[in-house]
């Protein structure tokens, strides 16, 4: 990530960047824009346009279906070392008991950063981590093989719910 100053307000902004690299060259750009927006933080994507066809591509986001926006394919990019890691990609919905499982782990995750707002986000769930059966559905469809029960237990210890 880096810092660019806003020309107006003078606020520093975060600005991550996916170029033509391995996970922007596999991913259609409806996925490519899902993945940008699950990252932590991050409020709006700008897509690079280059042409018309480009500006279509790119709005196809808003029209896209759940399973076109899915990103599980950058499973087989991740490297051995940050296997483990949940993305937030939500492709081991649906949890029979109801969970978010991807917004759960992103409210954990920035929380544990220090940010209030997602704690307080957290709170406001109506199914949180402590509703957890630890069935392992989302561990057994998860590619980047998160065992996400393991976790479940850890985030409602965290929050207390
Ligand atoms: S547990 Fe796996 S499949 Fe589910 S949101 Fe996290 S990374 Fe995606
Ligand atoms: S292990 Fe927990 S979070 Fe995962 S699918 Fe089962 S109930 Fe949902």
């Amino acid at each position: 990530m880096e810092y660019r100053i806003h020309p107006k307000t003078g606020d520093k902004i975060g600005v991550v960047g996916i170029g033509a690299g391995p996970v922007g060259a596999a991913l259609t750009p409806a996925q490519c824009i899902q993945y940008a927006l699950d990252k932590p933080g991050v409020l709006t994507v700008l897509p690079g346009l280059r042409s018309v066809e480009g500006v279509k591509q790119a709005l196809s986001y808003f029209t896209a279906s759940p399973e076109a926006r899915d990103y599980a394919a950058i499973a087989s990019l991740t490297p051995k070392d940050a296997a483990g890691a949940c993305v937030y990609c939500n492709h081991c919905q649906p949890c029979p008991a109801g969970l978010n499982v991807g917004l759960i782990n992103k409210y954990y995750d920035l929380a544990a950063i220090g940010d209030t707002l997602a704690a307080e986000h957290y709170a406001k769930l109506s199914k949180t981590a402590a509703d957890c059966t630890g069935c392992g559905h989302c561990g057994r469809r998860c590619p980047f093989h998160v065992a996400q029960p393991q976790r479940m237990k850890e985030i409602a210890a965290y929050f207390g719910k």
